[in-house]
């Protein structure tokens, strides 16, 4: 727990699941409406402060939210990063990405390129209820196969 950390002192954004080592937010960042983050509880700045164990349940847990948006939104790509730069406590990035969306093929954090499509938003905007009930329900599973 580091006082000054914004994902020590809160969830980070909408909270989809929380498990004993991680949680799963939906990060509220406009224009992109499937904008996932996998946020380890603890304070951890690098990746490779985990031991291998906890590595391993990150990256399922990062695999499980990809392969839900795939599953849910047939996404044109999905983008994994962490970086870290502003809020240096281990957090994945896991963005649905569209050809149509305002800045793809670059990635989120460049300018954009083209005019955002609100209908199209919208329209995966609609999807949330039964996306986020998959991604609770497979993190479920993989804690239940591999308990903490
Ligand atoms: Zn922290």
């Amino acid at each position: 727990m580091t006082h000054d950390c914004p994902l020590c002192r809160e969830d980070g954004g909408a909270l989809i699941w929380r498990g004993a080592r991680l949680r799963v937010i939906r990060a509220d960042e406009a224009g992109f409406p499937a904008f996932y983050r996998v946020v380890w509880n603890a304070h951890a700045a690098e990746f490779s402060d985990l031991t291998v164990a906890e590595r391993q349940h990150c990256m399922d847990a990062v695999a499980v939210v990809e392969q839900v948006l795939r599953e849910h939104l047939v996404p044109t790509k999905v983008n994994l990063a962490a970086l870290g730069n502003m809020v240096p406590h281990l957090h994945w990035h896991v963005i649905a990405r569209f050809g149509w969306d305002s800045h793809f093929p670059a990635p989120v954090w460049a300018s954009p390129i083209r005019q955002r499509s609100p209908e199209r938003e919208s329209a995966l905007e609609v999807l949330r209820p039964p996306l986020h009930a998959a991604i609770a329900h497979r993190l479920r599973k993989l804690v239940e196969r591999r308990p903490t």
